[in-house]
């Protein structure tokens, strides 16, 4: 039944993966192909800054894993939200942390008034539906735009910008995840906050990493 009710909607409204065009089966968001395309996460070894006690990422900041994620930030492809969470979980999983509490690094309302939602709430949101347990921890302030900022330049930039949401309870080891990771001083800071907060053991999980020769070219 459930097949026939598929195949009229599907001749009716036929879908199209937002990510490379290819016909797609009524109920999916990106085809199998994209979904598919990388076997992350990335396993090599990155230095960690503290307070961050790690880092995890699925892709590098290309290809398919960027288009999703642009095309989820800035032109309202929300249900982008849960492919996104799909290659965090992978990345969770096959790093062991798919038991720890996650939170997100919120939007900035001006980031917020221009999109109308909170990215990595929205995500969080997908993964709660598959068994995580989220908590909201962070709020976040605007600050002048970090394109275009070096390493050093960016830790200055974002000092201040996120604070805990008061009587928030804090876990004492925690999972930060965000789309993309640059140069790691937004969710270096956001570690930080938590960390005077109480929080003791911080992991950052990120969609995906710039690579180090492309984080002038493709800051945002
Ligand atoms: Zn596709």
């Amino acid at each position: 039944m459930l097949e026939v009710v598929e195949r009229v909607l599907d001749f009716i409204l036929p879908r199209f993966c937002p990510l490379c065009g290819k016909r797609v089966r009524f109920w999916s968001i990106v085809c199998d192909n994209c979904l598919n395309a990388f076997e992350g996460p990335l396993t090599g070894t990155f230095s960690v800054y503290q307070p961050l006690d790690g880092t995890y990422h699925f892709w590098w900041y290309e290809d398919v894993v960027e288009k999703a994620v642009k095309l989820y930030k800035y032109a309202d492809r929300f249900s982008l939200a849960k492919v996104l969470a799909v290659w965090l979980d992978r990345t969770m999983r096959y790093y062991s942390l798919h038991n720890l509490p996650v939170t997100f690094v919120p939007t900035t309302p001006n980031a917020f008034k221009e999109r109308g939602f909170d990215t990595m709430k929205r995500v969080s949101e997908k993964l709660e539906r598959i068994g995580y347990a989220v908590v909201e921890t962070l709020t976040a302030r605007d600050v002048p735009s970090q394109a275009a900022l070096s390493r050093r330049e960016r830790l200055r930039n974002v000092r201040g910008k996120y604070r805990t949401l008061s009587e928030t309870w804090l876990p004492p080891e925690l999972v930060i995840i965000d789309d993309v990771y640059t140069t790691g001083a937004t969710l270096e800071e956001c570690a930080r906050v938590l960390k005077s907060q109480g929080v003791k053991h911080v992991i950052g999980v990120t969609v995906a990493r710039v690579k180090k020769d492309q984080i002038s070219k493709k800051t945002m």
